[in-house]
């Protein structure tokens, strides 16, 4: 997708703090974090949003694979123990930005309900 910024990242056209990526999955820190620990799981694939996955089995390992990729990423930022959240927003009541799914794995502080 040509426009899209996480496209970018996950093609190196753009700039991002990268700490993990493989053949399906890249993370990096969130530009504006809102937690001491802000970090953006994406899939290398463009899928607009939450509602684009389907339930083939392919969709269904990545969505794991993320959330275990979070997982991963709580424990190497010291925030497993503590705690943590993983957030997808979806579509435009949630606020998300950027249409290309993401997770946001927060922590490092106490979170409020909403954040
Ligand atoms: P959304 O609201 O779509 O769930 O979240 C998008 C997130 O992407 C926001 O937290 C925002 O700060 C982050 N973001 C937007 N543009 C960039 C960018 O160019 N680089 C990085 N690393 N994060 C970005
Ligand atoms: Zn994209």
């Amino acid at each position: 997708m040509q426009d899209c910024i996480f496209c970018k990242i996950v093609n190196g056209d753009l700039p991002a703090k990268i700490i993990y990526q493989d053949e399906e999955i890249i993370a990096f820190d969130d530009i504006h974090p809102i937690a001491p620990i802000h970090k953006l799981i994406v899939p290398r694939k463009h899928i607009a949003t939450l509602n684009d996955l389907s339930s083939s089995s392919n969709d269904k390992n990545l969505i794991s694979n993320l959330m275990l990729v979070a997982q991963k990423l709580a424990s190497e930022f010291n925030i497993d123990k503590s705690g943590y959240r993983v957030l997808v927003n979806c579509n435009k009541d949630s606020g998300q930005l950027i249409y290309h799914l993401h997770l946001h794995l927060l922590g490092g502080r106490p979170l409020a309900f909403a954040c």
